[in-house]
């Protein structure tokens, strides 16, 4: 499976929202790292393509998703 076939199974779902890079703005496709640190919290690691800049994103779900 590539990548495109990632983006276009989950546009199928829901809308894709991509996070854009907070140094350059480049548009980032996937977390270097998921961390799942709760059953309801998710820390996504990301690193930016076009200039190297890396931060971490949280994520809440309702704990009656899983
Ligand atoms: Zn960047």
């Amino acid at each position: 499976m590539t990548l495109q076939h990632v983006c276009t199974a989950s546009s199928e779902t829901r809308p894709v929202r991509l996070p854009t890079c907070p140094q350059c703005g480049d548009t980032l496709l996937a977390p270097l790292l998921a961390e799942h640190v709760d059953p309801g919290v998710v820390h996504n690691h990301w690193v930016c393509e076009s200039c190297g800049h890396s931060f971490r994103m949280s994520h809440r779900f309702a704990a009656d998703a899983f």
